[in-house]
């Protein structure tokens, strides 16, 4: 592995211009998901001078493309991310996702072609993460047809392997009654906000039953307009999360049973909808996980041992579907919270490029050990069928 990675380091070194400037550039001009259509083309063009060939719109999506190199053997992806958020553009540094997949894909391609071994590189651009859940809707166009195994990186303010993610589902709801004068006519008021309220004291209760990891959160979009009317309408918005699947199904279904509860205590109507795209929860790939760490710290960086994530990604869906793995690279020296001004400045800073270039070096050794080693591929696949 250190000699793989000296001839890394040797290779990005002689372009690592190119990448800064990709960094930056995405980086400088945030776009929100779905509309990264600036990011997307700069990905696009870089990568078709690198000699892949890409198709984009890809998937369904108009600023999705998947990049593709090499001939026979298995087929390695990097999945890239680039989009921003509002207020803050890249306060979840995804400038520094879409380099290290476009850098670890140049260094896997030219690897290969140094070795002349089989193998093939993708690069799949999947936009829209923050909340849209980009990957949940291109894997409805089976946007991992022909993919062996996948991975990508996310900035963190510290390294650390991957150490999973929760599974999400998002919910609206709405209680509807009957407006009435609150003290002078109460009798004839159907009071949507007491449904809220049932409805809140029911999942409060409800907390203390849960496993530990499990996570409910929610609040009040709308509860009235004035004290003395009774609210006709009231409204809220939750989430619900578990690092298992089965347990979140089981969850939404108890879910479902208070919202109706809350609805027939108070004697109003209601109505639920999904908030947002539900993720999967992410399941990492141990020798994938395993290599990555030893690669990164044979590359000088110290890496943090964290508790499960309680996050979510729609990386979690791709994850259920093939081996894969969404580790972290430190941008910055000290705690800075994510989707905040300051990760968003260290996004862009010297530090945050150094780091991501180790973290995109040990990517490639992942790949290039997944393509090369039948004994690698087969611990693999043998975790993620477990
Ligand atoms: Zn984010
Ligand atoms: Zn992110």
């Amino acid at each position: 592995m250190k000699s793989r990675l000296r001839r890394f380091q040797e290779l990005s070194a002689g372009q690592e211009d190119i990448f800064r400037q990709l960094s930056s550039d995405i980086w400088s001009r945030p776009e929100l998901g779905l509309q990264e259509h600036y990011a997307c083309q700069r990905q696009v063009e870089l990568l078709r001078e690198f000699g892949f060939e890409v198709e984009s719109p890809f998937a369904g999506l108009d600023t999705a493309f998947r990049a593709r190199w090499g001939s026979g053997g298995p087929v390695f992806a990097f999945a890239s991310e680039y989009d921003a958020l509002p207020k803050i553009d890249h306060g979840c540094g995804h400038n520094l996702i879409a380099t290290a997949a476009l850098l670890a894909a140049r260094l896997t391609q030219q690897i290969l072609q140094e070795s002349g071994l089989p193998g093939q590189v993708f690069v799949l651009g999947t936009p829209g993460e923050e909340s849209m859940g980009g990957k949940v809707l291109m894997l409805r166009e089976d946007c991992l047809a022909g993919v062996d195994a996948v991975m990508m990186v996310h900035p963190n303010w510290r390294s650390c392997r991957d150490t999973g993610s929760t599974a999400i589902n998002r919910v609206n709801v709405e209680y509807f009654g009957k407006a009435a004068h609150a003290a002078g006519s109460p009798e004839q008021g159907i009071n949507a906000l007491d449904a809220v309220i049932m409805l809140f004291n029911s999942v409060s209760f409800w907390r203390q039953q849960l496993p530990e990891s499990s996570r409910i959160h929610g609040i009040i979009e709308h509860g009235g307009v004035r004290p003395n009317i009774i609210p006709d309408y009231a409204s809220c918005y939750f989430f619900l999360r578990s690092p298992e699947n089965e347990v979140l199904e089981q969850m939404n279904l108890r879910f479902a049973d208070m919202i109706e509860a809350a609805a027939k205590m108070s004697g109003c109507s209601y109505k639920s909808s999904p908030g947002a795209q539900p993720y999967k929860a992410r399941k990492p790939n141990l020798p994938m996980n395993e290599h990555y760490a030893a690669a990164m710290q044979a590359l000088g960086m110290k890496l943090t041992e964290t508790k499960s994530g309680r996050g979510s990604s729609d990386f979690g869906d791709f994850s259920q579907l093939r081996p894969g793995i969404h580790p972290y690279f430190s941008i910055s020296d000290s705690e800075i919270p994510g989707h905040s001004e300051q990760f968003c400045a260290a996004a862009n800073s010297e530090l945050g490029f150094k780091n991501m270039l180790a973290a995109a070096l040990s990517m490639a050794d992942v790949a290039y050990t997944y393509l090369t080693e039948p004994q690698f591929r087969q611990e693999v696949q043998a975790d993620f069928e477990k």
